[in-house]
């Protein structure tokens, strides 16, 4: 304290030795509070801890009467303690009593102490308790002051967060900081996972947090500073691919906060409390967590962002710590909480060890959740916060179905979940038992389960649930997990091992979908207002050709004269196919001139995704061999709906007359054309959808590799005439209806159709 007899610095390095003694908490704290009082001339210096019922607890005082110490409680928002919890921001008055929040409570004896400054007591931006201090004459507290509390605060909120608190609070009171929780987030890849939390990006761990020499950590800042500018510069003004994937308007922000004087004022000034250069980031990061996390303006929660990154890369920088957990360090049974991360990160991780992820942002089409479906690992998407609401080594359970996590689980709902997962597990191994009962309905109609697949390891899974081929391989996967364009030989190597991978069963490759959201780190990135509907898949490969003969050649070199089936995504008119089927030609003609072999039997095929395509369908079935229904795309397109916007995802339904008669329409065409068709979206994976789809004609269905066991069992109780006597007069029908699912519900449930 500013004219204290011994300085911010003695008071932390007191405090730090009293942390050090073998006392128990109480003793502990009861100790603390008195320095803190002493050093800072204060008669009262009281601890208040926030339990998991939301009320602050006064766990320990210096001044106040201690036979309130655990019995003095108030609510967040409830007398001045309260209202620095409600707003996680310090609050300082010489005349506490006049103020309107004030609330008196007989048993403390506080009514002789006029002045009162209080301090919250912050980890990741998170309130744990709050710390005050008061005085009997009325005086005003200087923002210096004011300043030395939050960082001696920063010494109590390690000591909450090591539990230590929990064995000193009252039976039955547990503190905020073991509280079980529950975040609500958005479902992403189904399934239930128990384990612990793994941080993906690991918290540092700030050994030291009072500085021996102040002069020093602030030159430590200052360099660390330097370089973390350096770095910023070099990211953006390097040449224009470089920074893995981060897009040059992010770092172009982080620079200007990189440079900002109020940013840097407020880290040297809270080193000069006495703290080390890391642990001042760290308290000023803090702060600022709080203050924004409380903002309702997604701008600003979004800078929270940035403040965080670069927080971070300052951290790592002052303190050498890796950025991502080394592999070894995995626990058994793992749950990864990130805020984001990458496809190819998630694979670098050891699968056998991963039981599911977290992440605060990215939704069901994000990289990575396409790559944990892959994986077979359940996903929540959207939790906020979560990062900063869970430690290393807790126990956490997700249920990506509910889109939920389940923080500190009590050990009742632990029980609940874990049954829950080995009813999962049970119901997967009748399913495997289904392996090689062929997929036909009761009335003796068979239908061909395919597999989705976009990744080597999704391979062994064909034999695994006995799918008939692989009905689409997204081969952008393989160039979104890569770090730089992957040439000829490589794109050779990587089809000839899948073809290899499934010597028995054909493999119908699509060409590059990428554009939209599906971004390519290395590549040029052009900013779109409607990515959708912009510059992507068969669009890009038309436009940049020598891009897709690359492609083409490869798949050609790989399949080494063996049968070849290849789709072209986004195709919108039926000049688009002529013109890649000249493309496809011409690469023919190369592979002769090179005197390589030919594919045996190359056929070539049009995903049914633009709705432009719905009224030149003759034209289109004239020229391909077969049709295969992108049908996330074509409901998208049709409902002008975007697939990935939470606001607008249950807004329209594919079971609608509109969704159902596109599609009866495309496998009527095609049958009559005597060409096959295929629909390969996530609806053909949904046992109701399945249902309808063979109701109107479908006879190849291709899914992700969980969905082949559920939808296998929906077929083989299936009467595929009578479900299509059914649906037919429904889509006679001119109600108007929304959807037609709760008929098609009421009828699987009438005739006992396994769903
Ligand atoms: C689709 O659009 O239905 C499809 C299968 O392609 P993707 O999901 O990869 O866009
Ligand atoms: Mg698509």
């Amino acid at each position: 304290m500013a004219g204290a007899p011994a300085g911010p610095r003695v008071l932390l390095r007191r405090i730090r030795e009293v942390m050090a003694e073998p006392v128990n908490a109480q003793t502990r704290l009861d100790k603390i509070v008195i320095q803190i009082a002493a050093n800072m001339v204060a008669e009262v210096c009281s601890v208040y801890v926030l339990r998991d019922d939301g009320r602050l607890e006064l766990f320990a005082t210096e001044g106040l009467n201690r036979t309130a110490v655990h019995l003095t409680t108030m609510r967040s928002g409830e007398g001045l303690v309260g209202l620095i919890a409600a707003t996680a921001q310090p609050l300082a008055l010489s005349d506490a009593q006049s103020h309107p929040s004030f609330s008196y409570k007989p048993e403390t004896g506080e009514e002789i102490y006029h002045s009162f400054v209080g301090v919250p007591i912050l980890r990741g931006g998170n309130t744990l308790g709050i710390l005050v201090v008061q005085n009997r004459a009325q005086r005003t507290y200087l923002d210096e002051e004011i300043e030395d509390l939050q960082t001696t605060s920063m010494l109590l909120a390690e000591m909450i967060a090591s539990g230590e608190l929990q064995s000193i609070a009252p039976a039955g009171t547990v503190i905020a900081l073991r509280k079980s929780l529950t975040l609500k987030g958005s479902p992403v890849a189904d399934g239930v996972g128990l384990g612990h939390v793994v941080l993906h990006e690991p918290r540092i761990v700030i050994a030291q947090l009072v500085a021996e020499d102040p002069k020093k950590e602030s030159a430590r800042l200052d360099e660390a500073i330097k370089v973390l500018r350096a770095s910023m510069d070099e990211l953006i003004d390097g040449n224009e691919h470089q920074g893995a994937g981060e897009h040059r308007d992010v770092l172009e922000t982080l620079r200007l906060i990189v440079n900002d004087p109020g940013w840097m004022r407020r880290m040297r000034e809270a080193v000069m409390t006495g703290l080390t250069a890391e642990a001042a980031v760290e308290r000023v990061q803090n702060d600022t967590r709080a203050r924004l996390q409380r903002s309702t303006d997604p701008y600003m929660r979004e800078r929270l962002h940035d403040l965080d990154d670069l927080a971070n890369r300052l951290l790592h920088q002052l303190t050498g710590q890796p950025f991502v957990r080394a592999n070894d360090k995995l626990p058994e049974n793992a749950i990864l909480v990130a805020r984001t991360m990458g496809a190819a990160a998630l694979l670098d991780y050891d699968r056998r060890k991963l039981r599911g992820i977290v992440l605060e942002e990215g939704g069901g089409s994000s990289h990575v959740a396409i790559v944990a479906r892959a994986l077979g690992l359940p996903v929540v998407g959207d939790v906020p916060n979560i990062t900063n609401l869970v430690e290393d080594g807790e126990a956490i359970i997700i249920d990506g179905a509910a889109g939920e996590a389940l923080v500190r689980p009590p050990a009742d709902l632990e029980a609940a979940y874990a049954e829950k997962a080995r009813l999962r597990a049970g119901r997967q191994e009748q399913y495997r038992n289904l392996r090689d009962t062929p997929a036909v309905t009761s009335d003796g109609v068979t239908i061909d389960l395919h597999m989705n697949a976009g990744l080597p390891v999704d391979l062994p899974h064909v034999n695994e649930t006995g799918a008939v081929s692989i009905g689409l391989f997204r081969t952008e996967l393989l160039f979104m997990v890569a770090s730089k364009f992957p040439r000829l030989e490589e794109q050779t190597r990587l089809y000839k091992s899948i073809l290899d991978a499934v010597p028995d069963k054909p493999v119908t490759f699509r060409t590059l979908d990428i554009g939209g959201d599906k971004i390519l780190p290395y590549m040029r990135h052009y900013e779109e207002e409607n990515p959708a509907l912009g510059w992507r898949a068969v669009r890009i490969g038309l436009d940049r050709p020598a891009l897709l003969r690359y492609q083409l050649r490869a798949m050609f070199l790989g399949a080494a004269g063996r049968d070849l089936r290849i789709m072209f995504p986004m195709v919108a008119e039926a000049a688009e196919f002529d013109s890649v089927k000249d493309l496809t030609l011409l690469e023919l003609e190369h592979l002769d001139r090179h005197c390589h072999k030919r594919p045996r039997n190359l056929q070539l095929g049009v995903m049914i995704e633009v709705p432009s395509l719905l009224w030149q369908l003759d034209e289109i079935l004239e020229r391909v061999d077969f049709l295969s229904v992108g049908s996330n795309d074509l409901m998208q397109y049709l409902f002008a709906s975007d697939r990935d916007n939470k606001r607008t995802a249950g807004r329209f339904d594919a079971l609608s007359p509109s969704g159902l008669r596109a599609l009866k329409l495309i496998v009527d065409k095609a049958g009559e054309a005597g060409k096959p068709v295929t629909l390969c979206g996530e609806m053909g994976g949904k046992p109701l959808e399945a249902l309808a789809l063979v109701a109107l004609g479908y006879r190849g269905l291709s899914m992700s590799p969980s969905s082949i066991g559920p939808i296998k069992a929906m077929v083989l109780g299936l009467d595929a005439s009578d479900a299509r006597a059914h649906i037919l007069p429904l889509l006679e029908r001119r109600d108007g209806a929304h959807s037609l699912r709760d008929d098609l519900q009421r009828y699987a449930e009438e005739k006992g159709v396994p769903l």
